[in-house]
């Protein structure tokens, strides 16, 4: 079921010997890693009305195939979170009994961006779910779920890919991975992908890094903050950490740059003004290396 799926061969085990699921499940794991993609091959296998699940030719298998299975629902967040009046909707929803199929599958996709009073709505389902219903919340953040939810669902906690699944993925695609770059994809196919769409910036960075002495302070740090922007921020300055560390067995100044580097990535989860933060880390960079 799970066979062109790369990683988390554990979690293919645990689902894949499920012969009488819950109502609720939580997939839990770093982002990229391919959670949706398990709730969606569980999902299709639960709405087969077959003995042999999933059949692939019974009327729900082909209508899930072309996207049109009714009993099947997917709830994302909406501005950056999910909101009670989807949760509601929902509700609403829920309590239909399904036509095409035994069950009704719900998955909420970053459920970990539920607002809380959405978590509580979500709590009188979980409390009492109709038998035909299954909901499988997926998240990154396990603190953001409230206990009384994370203790009505299943928790499967996914992994990280290896090096060596990482690669088979992007082999698998006909893609090819830059080996430079492994360290910062941290296992995850979403974040490798992100990254490798940017490898210019990367490459560029390294290069004024590099080329430190030649460079007078004011351009160094404009040239190494131009291509900064919130959403690469984070990844950026984990690569930053990477090169301060290859850069350091020579060079031992480069080393103290590390705990401001740290700094900076906790500045950076508090949304504070990221061109402020990543100014002063060059031109402190600048200052130490030199
Ligand atoms: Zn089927």
């Amino acid at each position: 079921m799970f066979e062109n799926i790369v990683g988390n061969n554990k979690v293919k085990t645990i689902l894949s010997n499920i012969s009488n699921p819950s109502h609720a499940y939580i997939f839990l794991g770093s982002e990229g890693i391919g959670k949706f993609l398990f709730a969606k091959k569980f999902a299709y296998k639960w709405l087969c009305t077959s003995n042999n699940r999933p059949c692939g030719v019974c009327k729900a298998c082909i209508q899930f195939k072309s996207n049109n299975n009714m009993e099947f629902n997917v709830i994302e967040p909406l501005d950056g979170s999910i909101k009670v009046d989807q949760i509601r909707n929902f509700i609403k929803n829920v309590y239909e009994k399904p036509v095409e199929s035994y069950k009704k599958i719900y998955i909420i996709n970053d459920a970990d961006k539920m607002t809380d009073s959405a978590q509580n709505a979500l709590l009188k389902i979980l409390e009492e779910p109709p038998l035909y219903v299954m909901i499988i919340l997926v998240g990154s953040n396990e603190q953001a779920f409230l206990n009384t939810i994370k203790s009505r669902c299943i928790k499967i906690n996914f992994q990280e890919l290896s090096i060596k699944e990482l690669k088979q993925y992007f082999e698998n695609n006909g893609e090819t991975i830059n080996e430079k770059f492994l360290d910062i994809y941290q296992g995850s196919i979403g974040r490798a992908k992100k990254i490798s769409g940017q490898e210019g910036i990367y490459l560029e960075l390294e290069e004024c890094i590099l080329n430190i002495k030649n460079l007078n302070k004011v351009e160094f740090v404009k040239r190494c903050t131009k291509d900064i922007n919130k959403d690469n921020i984070k990844d950026i300055l984990e690569y930053l950490n990477i090169l301060m560390f290859k850069f350091g067995k020579d060079n031992l100044k480069y080393l103290e740059v590390i705990s401001e580097i740290n700094d900076a990535i906790k500045q950076c989860r508090f949304n504070c003004n990221m061109e402020m933060v990543s100014d002063n880390l060059f031109l402190n960079m600048y200052d130490a290396v030199l």
